[in-house]
């Protein structure tokens, strides 16, 4: 790896809160180390199109508690091409840009492995609410995305109550649990469903609030995963056959909004300050990671090829205690 000069950052995929965290951190760790910071507007499709502004101490100020990104993101179909790469890299020489910083999931650490590639010195930081990135145990925007949750919860745990109703509640994840599961258990639904498991309705949604109803248990609360899909249906199908009243919700984009949780600004504060250490320590083509609860740097290749499971534990947890 060259000289080190001048850093481009950008957010890319789904936005996520404490991405401007993130961003904040990057930025002001590499002025304090004296390179020039080049914020990147819309992702992959802003680094071929030139949409780059040079960023400063005070170009991040005020961002810390914001939801979304302040760079904006995009999804470019453009980029994955070769003559997408090619016209990014020709900006990114324009620009006399050496690194870059790529805040997004898998998908955007791919684009940045196929840049790294073609020279450029690039870093991956974990942003998105799903927790779906496989190297890393945590990402940014996750735990704003569950407090969000929960909160929603709650408030349907009152009405329900009132008058003794199932509800059932799909929240996002369309391949990955982890919202579902954790706040199946911190809501204590009576049953959660995840894409990675496959489920019997009348064993694993319908027995749990019959036994549950035998027990003395007035109201419901049933979890689905936005991959699992078919909140409706599902609760058509309690309310036959249970003949409890059931309502469906979906909670939606609502998830992916609001101001960053403490714990999303302090891992995007740490995990954004790290990426620039990395480089600086001389190290590029990594990603960010949270592995044993420490923060790590990985190969990019490596960390692609990871396969992150359902923690089975946690499902085994939330069965038991919703009896
Ligand atoms: P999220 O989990 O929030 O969806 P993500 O980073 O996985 O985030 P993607 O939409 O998969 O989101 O990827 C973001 C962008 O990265 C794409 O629009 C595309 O420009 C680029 N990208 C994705 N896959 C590849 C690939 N295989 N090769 C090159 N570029 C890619």
């Amino acid at each position: 790896m060259g000289e080190l000069k001048s850093i481009g950052v950008l957010t890319s995929g789904g936005d996520a809160p404490g991405m401007n965290a993130t961003l904040r951190a990057v930025v002001r760790t590499g002025i304090y180390y004296g390179y020039k910071m080049l914020g990147i507007h819309k992702g992959y499709d802003g680094l071929m199109h030139g949409d780059i502004e040079e960023m400063s101490l005070r170009s991040v100020g005020d961002i810390i508690q914001r939801g979304g990104t302040i760079l904006q993101t995009a999804r470019s179909a453009e980029f994955a091409t070769d003559a997408g790469m090619e016209k990014a890299m020709n900006i990114a020489n324009v620009y006399e840009m050496d690194s870059l910083v790529v805040i997004g999931g898998d998908g955007s650490y791919r684009g940045a492995k196929d840049l790294a590639a073609r020279g450029m010195n690039v870093i991956g930081l974990p942003g998105t609410i799903d927790n779906d990135i496989s190297c890393t145990e945590y990402t940014i925007g996750y735990d704003t995305a569950m407090n969000t949750v929960l909160d929603a919860i709650d408030k349907i745990r009152d009405t329900s109550y009132s008058h003794e109703r199932c509800s059932v509640l799909e929240v996002m994840g369309r391949k990955a649990g982890w919202i579902a599961i954790n706040c199946g258990i911190a809501g204590g639904a009576e049953a959660v469903v995840l894409p990675e498991n496959p489920f019997d309705i009348d064993q694993d949604i319908i027995k749990p609030i019959i036994d549950g109803r035998n027990r003395g248990k007035k109201h419901y609360l049933v979890i689905l995963a936005e991959g699992v899909g078919g909140a409706v249906e599902i609760a058509k199908y309690i309310e036959e056959k249970t003949d409890i009243v059931t309502r469906a919700t979906i909670l939606g984009y609502i998830q992916r909004g609001g101001s960053p949780s403490l714990m999303d600004r302090v891992m995007g504060s740490r995990m954004g300050a790290f990426a620039v250490e990395t480089l600086r320590a001389g190290r590029s083509n990594r990603i960010i990671a949270v592995q044993g609860g420490k923060i790590v740097d990985l190969d990019i290749t490596e960390a692609l090829n990871m396969k992150k499971g359902m923690d089975m534990e946690l499902v085994e947890l939330s069965r038991i205690l919703a009896m």
